[in-house]
């Protein structure tokens, strides 16, 4: 076992063995998934089998325990995994849908499920054969996730489900959905509960796969739900207790998306600079220029001031500390720091940049996802904001 920064040049949290894998996964996307992302992201979806292939090697399992066919491993090496995924040619999409599966859809079910649902959705998730989705977000709730108005009706032996869910990541071929519903007449924080709802349950519906800015290799869908028949057994946690499982998972799911910007902007600094060095204009290279040379030292400082934040905060929250108010800070730095970092990639490749063969027009779309999704820039800010009191 190795320790944090146990080997010369390995930043803290991470250490050697963080770093073999690594260098693992990232020959992982370099080879397998790098090389068809354009395809996959003109066919608007990457192929189930990847999900199989990513199962195969271990990678959708990396923190869950070997009793559950994970390798055992924990929040750093799912870290890993997310910043090399971010980075090498792989796109928002193609790591919005992995990761939706395995760091968002799957950590519920492991950490409040039972030995049956664990059985049920964790082992085959793990493996790759069963893909999972996240359900909260819907039409008329957001932000505001305590207004929530897909109903879940106790009947005998289960509950009856109807409403509906937008925006769901995998939403359109999961195989089971991790679905927030109103358990009691007036919802909100004490009448939310989670259901694992299998997608093949008469009266689920996949309405429509959503068109949208970036994030195009994964599916987006919009989902309804008519008379939904729910058995007991797939009660997640506790009844009414759902809104404290939403807030355990965002935690996660904010860090993974701030480790996730850090990849993306180390490949388009990388990128930038190797561009700024082949381009020539007024018989010049480019990057002999001061202002691009300013850009990309702009670039570059964003990048190691969101990299420093993200690895403390990830190191923080890997100990255990409560780090509400850093991983919103984190967070919101990070997200609209990408934005930025492409919104400059682009500016450096010029024209070429806004087209699709360079591949920066893509991160800058799929970047500005990072301000909205998981919780937009406003409510990280109202969640700093209370950390002070106010
Ligand atoms: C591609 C994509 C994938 C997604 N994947 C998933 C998924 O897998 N599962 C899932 O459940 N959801 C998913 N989402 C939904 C996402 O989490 C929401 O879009 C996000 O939480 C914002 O909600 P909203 O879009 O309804 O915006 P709204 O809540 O309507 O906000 C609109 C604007 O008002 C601002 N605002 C709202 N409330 C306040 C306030 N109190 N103070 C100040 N400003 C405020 C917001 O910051 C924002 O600028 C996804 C979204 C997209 C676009």
């Amino acid at each position: 076992m190795s320790e944090p920064g146990d080997a010369p040049g390995i930043p803290p949290p991470f250490g050697r063995e963080h770093e073999e894998l690594r260098a693992t996964v990232r020959r992982f996307v370099e080879n397998e998934i790098a090389p068809h992302v354009d395809q996959w992201e003109d066919e608007r979806l990457f192929p189930r089998e990847l999900f199989d292939r990513c199962g195969e090697l271990g990678l959708l399992g990396l923190k869950f325990p070997e009793a559950y066919g994970g390798q055992g491993g924990g929040y750093l090496h799912d870290a890993i995994w997310v910043e090399e995924l971010s980075r090498r040619g792989a796109s928002g999409g193609v790591a919005a849908g992995l990761n939706a599966h395995a760091s968002i859809a799957m950590p519920p079910i492991f950490k409040f499920g039972d030995e049956w649902q664990k059985q049920r959705w964790l082992v085959p998730g793990i493996k790759g054969e069963k893909i999972g989705a996240l359900g909260i977000t819907e039409p008329g709730a957001g932000s505001d996730v305590a207004s929530l108005r897909t109903t879940a009706r106790k009947v005998e032996g289960g509950w009856v489900v109807n409403g509906s869910k937008t925006f769901i990541t995998n939403g359109v071929r999961a195989d089971f959905l991790v679905c927030a519903v109103k358990t009691t007449e007036q919802g909100g924080h004490d009448g939310i509960s989670f259901l694992v709802i299998d997608t093949d349950s008469p009266g689920y519906e996949v309405v429509s796969k959503l068109e949208k800015l970036g994030w195009h290799a994964s599916d987006t869908g919009e989902i309804a739900f008519t008379d939904v028949e729910v058995p007991d057994e797939h009660l997640l946690g506790e009844e009414n207790g759902g809104f404290k499982l939403i807030m355990s998972n965002f935690a996660w799911e904010r860090l993974l998306m701030a480790i996730g910007a850090v990849g993306a902007m180390d490949e388009l600094i990388e990128t930038s600079v190797a561009y700024a060095g082949e381009r020539e204009a007024f018989g010049r290279s480019i990057g002999s220029f001061q202002a691009i040379r300013h850009k990309i030292a702009e670039m570059a400082t964003t990048a190691a001031a969101a990299k420093t934040l993200t690895y403390d905060t990830l190191r923080r929250f890997d100990q255990g500390e409560p780090v509400i108010r850093e991983v919103s800070m984190t967070k919101l730095m990070t997200q609209r720091a990408l934005v930025e970092v492409a919104d400059q990639a682009l500016q450096i490749h010029g024209g070429y940049g806004y087209m699709k063969e360079y591949r920066v027009e893509r991160a800058l779309r799929d970047a500005r996802l990072g301000p909205i999704g998981g919780g937009t820039d406003e409510i990280m800010k109202e969640i700093i904001g209370k950390t002070f009191g106010l």
